[in-house]
C-alpha cells in the first residue's frame, strides 16, 4: 500500500506556499459562505485547484505559479514577524521586501536591484 502510495505520488509536484494560500483562502470562504452564498463556490474552486496543482505532474508550470506568489507571502510573513521596530516595504519593480526603521520621515530606500523608493517611514 505505501508502495503504492509512493509510486503514485513520483513525478508530481507536491505542496508549496501557494497551495497554503489556497487552502487558507478555501477554509476562510467557506467559514464565511453562510453570510454569502458565492462564497461556498469560491472555496470549492480554491479546494480544486489546491488539489490539481499538488497532484499534477507538469512540475515546471507549477514551480512559475509559486514563484509570483512567493515574494507576497514571504512580506505578509515578515510583517507579522516585525513587531513595531521597523517599516516594511515592497519593491515594486523586483518585489523584495525591505525594512527601514520607523520615524525618520521622508526617506529614499535604495533597494539592491538598483530602484530607489521614496516613503515615509
Ligand atoms: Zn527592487
Amino acid at each position: 500500500m505505501k508502495q503504492k502510495l509512493i509510486s503514485f505520488m513520483r513525478g508530481r509536484y507536491g505542496s508549496d506556499e501557494l497551495n497554503i494560500v489556497l487552502l487558507i483562502a478555501s477554509v476562510i470562504f467557506s467559514l464565511l459562505s453562510p453570510l454569502l452564498g458565492i462564497l461556498r463556490g469560491l472555496s470549492m474552486v480554491c479546494l480544486c485547484y489546491a488539489i490539481y496543482r499538488m497532484f499534477s505532474k507538469n512540475v515546471y508550470k507549477r514551480r512559475m505559479e509559486n514563484a509570483k506568489v512567493v515574494p507576497y507571502v514571504s512580506f505578509i510573513k515578515a510583517k507579522f514577524k516585525n513587531k513595531g521596530q521597523a517599516k516594511l516595504f515592497m519593491c515594486p519593480k523586483c518585489k523584495r521586501t525591505l525594512r527601514v526603521p520607523r520615524g525618520r520621515g521622508k526617506i529614499n530606500i535604495n533597494c539592491p536591484c538598483g530602484n530607489v523608493l521614496k516613503r515615509k517611514s
